[in-house]
């Protein structure tokens, strides 16, 4: 199947609503971060790619970085519902104060499978911001201490978010038309 070009997809969160989010979610961050020594932000690749390197321009220059990533999707647009570690942080975080960055929670499993992994590494404190948050397909409840949109339950592409790897480098956020989303199900089962 031939892929759509960017311009086949309308925003849903435009360029400047995003680069505004990130900035007003960069200025909270860093006013709650001003009496740590050791901020690690770490990214959930590869989806928080793009929103992690936008984030980190608006934090103090104390802050050091590191990735790790998780698999739950297998392709399609719906959770396999397991997570497993792809790869892994650089750094211990003992004592560290850690910020979780993510592109979406969705139902929760990911991340609350996240947490409770790097809890158990003894962090100083733990926070986790997500740029989007869809409530209506919560499975597990996760603390969220900065959330950029809360969205219906669509699948959004762009600005990090993947169609089957494809879309990444869109500066904006589309949400699929419901027939593709319904296509792209049917492929997946
Ligand atoms: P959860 O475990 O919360 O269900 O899913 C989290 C992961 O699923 C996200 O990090 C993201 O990779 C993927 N995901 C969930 N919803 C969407 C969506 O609407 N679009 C895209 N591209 N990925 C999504």
């Amino acid at each position: 199947m031939p892929v759509p070009p960017f311009s086949a997809f309308e925003p849903f969160l435009s360029e400047d609503e995003i680069q505004a989010k990130v900035a007003e979610l960069g200025a909270a961050i860093a006013a709650d971060m001003s009496d740590s020594e050791n901020v690690v932000v770490v990214c959930v690749l590869k989806g928080a790619v793009v929103f992690m390197a936008d984030l980190i321009r608006h934090l103090p220059q104390n802050v050091t970085c590191d990735f790790l990533r998780l698999s739950s999707y297998h392709g399609g647009t719906r959770s396999s519902g397991t997570v497993r570690f792809d790869f892994d942080l650089t750094q211990p975080i003992e004592d560290k104060d850690v910020l979780i960055v993510e592109d979406i929670v969705d139902t929760g499993l990911t991340m609350s499978f996240l947490l409770e992994a790097l809890q158990a590494r003894h962090p100083r404190s733990i926070k986790l911001c997500t740029l989007l948050h869809k409530p209506s397909r919560q499975v597990k409840e996760v603390p969220l201490a900065y959330v950029g949109f809360t969205i219906p339950d669509r699948f959004v592409i762009g600005y990090g978010l993947d169609l089957e790897g494809k879309y990444r480098n869109m500066r904006y956020i589309a949400a699929l038309p419901e027939q593709t989303e319904e296509l792209l199900a049917k492929v997946d089962e």
